[in-house]
């Protein structure tokens, strides 16, 4: 049995995690697991019901299952408020509190959808890498950090154990891939990015198996675009990978066909790497893709069935084959799918 937290949220969160459980229901019946999925509110949501964005019941919820699975947070609405009651804060402390060391963000180009890119189709075709980004530590947490008139200062920092997790997880990942690990970091000028490069050197020694090289992130910003097929596993610090995972997702096309996980090592969450879209709220327009493979990441890296994400993957490409494209896909003459129309196809693509 799976226990999952489903957590729609704000906009087009709501549509968009309705097409992910219609795919886990599918999945249940087809190979007969049970899966209980408790709602939560979360974000601008949970903000207008319970006067605050993330609630203990919530973070105890997300505390108690096997994976959580979040839509998007935030919008217009809340956008007034103070700094510490936005979405943003409440995203970075249900991260913080579940110690959700690592996202991972597939940059993966669909044959389907290689128009979509704006690199030139035989610059995408076959990519397929997998960005870790060290997401709990760094520069977005380190101590001190303020401002005044006069100057601004952040402390970027690692501690030994949080890269060597990160380092370990990519190096397990990579084993089951193709089995290549580029380590991104800014060591010619950054002590922090040397003691990063010396430690995941360390780690690689339980990992005769796995290939090892370092990039600098400049360097790697150029080689994303100029050739993103040499990718296989991408490991890198919270800040580095916050760019280049925006750089990676986009070279695949759309925001709506990116999945995102960010795991640790008792918790997981699963989230299109989208916003909540208020342009397009509530309109049943919104591409379901991102969210629904995220789900295939939730059987891969939570529940280790492989096959079942696979499936998932399988069943998105063949409806993308079949011509269903949402209208952030669409090309003149395509036809134009609903939000449900896309689930529906891709359930049925699932199969019984
Ligand atoms: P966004 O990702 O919500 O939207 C950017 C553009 O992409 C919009 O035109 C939108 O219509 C389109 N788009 C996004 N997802 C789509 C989908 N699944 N299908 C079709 N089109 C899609 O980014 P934004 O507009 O900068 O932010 C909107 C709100 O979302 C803000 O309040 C922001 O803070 C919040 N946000 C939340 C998260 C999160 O929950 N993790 C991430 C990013 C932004």
């Amino acid at each position: 049995m799976y226990k999952i937290v489903s957590i729609p949220g704000d906009g087009i969160g709501p549509e968009v995690v309705a097409g992910a459980v219609s795919v886990l229901r599918q999945l249940s019946k087809k190979h007969s697991f049970d899966i209980v999925i408790e709602e939560h509110a979360f974000g601008g949501a949970s903000y207008d019901l319970h006067g605050e964005m993330l609630t203990d019941a919530t973070l105890e919820a997300c505390r108690n299952c096997d994976a959580v699975l979040l839509g998007a947070v935030g919008g217009p609405k809340w956008e007034s408020l103070p700094h510490e009651y936005k979405p943003e804060a409440a995203l970075l402390k249900i991260r913080k509190e579940l110690e959700l060391f690592a996202n991972l963000r597939p940059a993966k180009v669909y044959d389907a959808l290689l128009d979509a890119s704006s690199l030139k189709a035989d610059v995408v075709r076959g990519t397929d890498f997998l960005v870790f980004r060290e997401l709990t530590g760094g520069i977005y947490f380190g101590q001190p950090r303020g401002f005044n008139e006069n100057r601004g200062w952040n402390t970027m920092i690692y501690e030994l154990y949080e890269v060597q997790r990160i380092a370990r997880l990519a190096f397990e990942t990579a084993q089951k891939r193709k089995g290549r690990v580029i380590s991104i970091d800014k060591a010619n000028v950054l002590e922090v990015s040397q003691f990063w490069r010396n430690v995941v050197h360390e780690v690689h020694k339980d990992f005769a198996d796995v290939e090892l090289s370092d990039m600098y992130v400049d360097n790697a910003a150029m080689q994303i675009v100029r050739n993103p097929k040499q990718f296989d596993v991408i490991v890198t610090s919270n800040l580095f990978g916050d760019i280049l995972s925006d750089i990676a997702g986009m070279i695949t096309g759309s925001l709506g066909m990116l999945p995102s996980a960010s795991i640790g090592t008792k918790h997981a969450l699963y989230e299109p790497i989208h916003g909540s879209a208020p342009d397009i709220a509530g309109q049943n327009k919104a591409n379901p893709i991102a969210t629904i493979a995220s789900i295939a990441m939730m059987f891969e890296y939570s529940f280790h069935k492989p096959d079942i994400a696979k499936e998932i993957e399988q069943a998105i490409e063949a409806t993308l084959a079949a011509g269903f494209r949402t209208s952030d896909i669409a090309n003149r003459g395509d036809n134009v799918v609903s939000t449900k129309e896309m689930t529906e196809a891709i359930v049925s693509h699932i199969g019984t």
